[in-house]
């Protein structure tokens, strides 16, 4: 599905409606130190095998998630769009 790279979104910052700049969003790997993966790391550890339940059926497509730049201030916020899709893309 194609998605325009530009859209017209609420800014927080410049509390008015303004012109962003859609970019793909990265996931970053976990932080070590983070309490979340120490605690899984404690959890797992040994023989207790899986503390989190594995879902039996996974959806096929996700919902995609853009990074939305304010043109006029520049600050980042998410732009999900709640509709899942096989192969978004952007488009000038
Ligand atoms: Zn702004």
């Amino acid at each position: 599905m194609k998605i325009p790279a530009k859209t017209k979104e609420y800014c927080k910052k410049c509390k008015r409606h303004t012109e962003h700049k859609l970019k793909e969003f990265k996931t970053r790997s976990p932080r070590k130190q983070s309490k979340g993966t120490r605690r899984h790391e404690v959890h797992t550890a040994g023989y207790g095998g899986k503390y989190q339940a594995i879902a039996t059926v996974k959806k096929k497509n996700k919902r995609p998630t853009f990074l939305a730049e304010c043109t006029v201030c520049g600050t980042k916020h998410y732009f999900v769009i709640p509709k899942r899709m096989k192969k978004p893309e952007l488009v000038k």
